[in-house]
């Protein structure tokens, strides 16, 4: 096979020969005995869930439906043989499995990383300062105490504590969301129009309007109700709420969040000052004409209402940090203009008048509630959710102010960090290069494999679909290498270069004649649109290319 590239020989490539399994696929068998014990011949389910636990996958994750349907009939006692576990190990979900056991992931050592998280929140877990919000009746009721933290990488590595499952309202940690949502459907232009970006040195629910009459910022109160009021004002309350509900569910790798009612009528009940700040804009002509205060306040309102539990808002927060792209479903909820500029506010103005030292001391984009929700993003890394309810003078949760500096302290997450070679901070992640250097690499792996759903996470990430490997060969080139039919018309949809030379002069077409695809050499002559010239072409050129030698 001409390339560096991961890939198994196939039956599809061999038509006629059978082979073992284990004979077929070695590049799958070298990565199932990477999971047998010593003196074993095979691993056991609960053996193969740990070493996947270790990397920070999990069953349940979407993406590996496959393994857990293979993993389903088996106890967790029982092993499970090559030939069971090797549709989980190619196919959908199966190049991620690999990279995963390969250590390949955005944090390598997610052992490593999880556990001086572990220790950081055990730290935090010991203060008690700080009070709960109670100028919302509902909120003072909350569990004090309570404490949650977790995780969620680019790649969908997760990891949570505490308590992880109990839903809280999200509070002010929707601002962030209605902006972005207002972004899409407007552009930038049109929304700050009606709100500034500046901080504005003043509590979150500060009667106060900047020198044109604007509210400062998309972040504290008065910008949030007007973010509210540009989201689809000409549709029925119903369908307004519905499309944010939705955004947040997407956001949340697909699953359901919540809504308390008894929250969002004691808040309504107790909004004196949010409608004395409708008032005020609506006076200053802040509205857009025709804003019905009644209606953009009460969804304001459900808005900070919705509930979630860390582990939902990890993946949201990942997904910010990954420009807008859920980590766990590959949907874009979001553009990465409007991500950029939801991250630059939040990195300016997101906690309240703590912003600035925030930004200082921690300086990630961040956002935090009056429930004592907080939600750090890490560009490019990941995101973080916490949420204890006891807040200091400022309105920011205390513990998770000291979880966010003792972060800062372990890891060189600072935006500014890399400024100081000798800070002795440890970078959890895998370095940049290495993860240029292999996207042409897992591109190529998962075309070869027909691995569909990776493909479209690595080209959601924004990887050039025509990304070649040392080799010069692309994804369609292995994917007409091994005949896979479905991912040549997902990479040809999607702008694929169908006359691409790779470093011997082949085009992806010569692949599939040289394979007896016969059944794909005709979609790639269409592709191609010069149906014998372009091979003609790349003939000509092959001993030319073949002598000047990589590229
Ligand atoms: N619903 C709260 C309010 O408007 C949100 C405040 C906050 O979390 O900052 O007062």
């Amino acid at each position: 096979m001409q390339t560096t590239t991961e890939t198994s020989a196939s039956p599809e490539s061999k038509p006629g020969m059978q082979k073992p399994q284990t004979m077929q696929y070695p590049q799958e068998r070298s990565f199932y005995d990477g999971l047998l014990r010593e003196g074993r011949d095979a691993p056991t389910r609960a053996e193969i869930e740990s070493v996947l636990a270790h990397t920070g996958l999990t069953t349940d994750d979407p993406r590996l439906a496959t393994l857990r349907g293979v993993l389903k009939p088996y106890a967790m006692s029982d092993a499970v043989p090559f030939d069971a576990l090797l549709p989980a190990l190619r196919g959908d979900g199966g190049t991620l499995l690999r990279r995963a056991l390969r250590g390949d992931l955005t944090i390598p050592d997610f052992d490593l990383f999880t556990s001086t998280l572990k220790k950081i929140f055990d730290d935090v877990t010991g203060i008690r300062t700080g009070e709960v919000a109670s100028y919302i009746p509902q909120l003072a009721r909350v569990d004090a105490d309570a404490f949650a933290m977790a995780v969620c990488t680019l790649d969908g590595q997760q990891f949570s504590l505490g308590d992880d499952a109990t839903p809280y309202c999200v509070q002010s940690t929707c601002k962030p969301i209605n902006y972005a949502i207002a972004l899409d459907l407007l552009d930038a232009e049109k929304v700050h129009r009606h709100v500034g970006r500046e901080p504005s040195g003043r509590s979150f629910n500060e009667i106060t309007l900047n020198s044109a009459g604007l509210p400062h910022n998309p972040m504290i109160n008065a910008g949030a109700i007007m973010c509210a009021s540009l989201i689809e004002p000409q549709n029925s309350s119903a369908d307004r709420f519905d499309r944010i509900i939705k955004t947040w569910r997407a956001m949340a790798g697909d699953r359901p969040v919540g809504f308390d009612n008894a929250v969002f009528l004691s808040e309504r009940d107790t909004a004196d000052r949010n409608f004395s700040l409708a008032y005020f804009m609506r006076e200053n002509g802040a509205f857009p004409p025709d804003t019905n205060l009644q209606s953009t306040l009460d969804l304001y309102f459900q808005c900070c209402s919705i509930t979630v539990d860390v582990r939902q808002m990890a993946v949201i927060a990942a997904s910010l940090a990954n420009g807008g792209v859920c980590p766990l479903t590959s949907e874009r909820v979001f553009t990465s203009g409007t991500v950029k500029n939801c991250l630059s506010l939040m990195a300016s103005c997101g906690m309240y008048d703590f912003s600035g030292e925030y930004a200082f001391t921690v300086g990630l984009p961040a956002k935090s509630g009056v429930s004592g929700a907080l939600f750090i993003t890490i560009p490019g890394v990941c995101g973080i959710a916490l949420w204890s309810p006891r807040l200091d003078a400022l309105g920011n949760s205390v513990r998770g102010v000291e979880f966010s500096r003792q972060l800062t302290r372990a890891f060189n997450f600072h935006t500014f960090s890399d400024m100081v070679s000798d800070s002795g901070l440890s970078n959890p992640r895998r370095p940049r290069a290495e993860i240029s250097a292999d996207e042409a690499t897992y591109l190529c792996a998962a075309a070869a494999a027909g691995d569909i759903d990776e493909l479209r996470r690595l080209l959601a990430r924004g990887i050039d679909i025509n990304r070649a490997d040392y080799d010069g060969r692309t994804a369609l080139h292995l994917a007409a290498s091994e005949g896979r039919a479905e991912t040549i018309a997902y990479l040809l949809e999607r702008g694929a270069d169908a006359v691409k030379l790779d470093r011997w002069g082949n085009t992806p077409l010569d692949d599939a004649e040289r394979g007896m695809h016969h059944d794909i050499v005709a979609r790639l002559k269409a592709a191609a649109g010069r149906p014998f010239r372009a091979t003609a072409t790349a003939r000509s050129l092959k001993p030319v290319l073949a002598k000047a030698g990589p590229k």
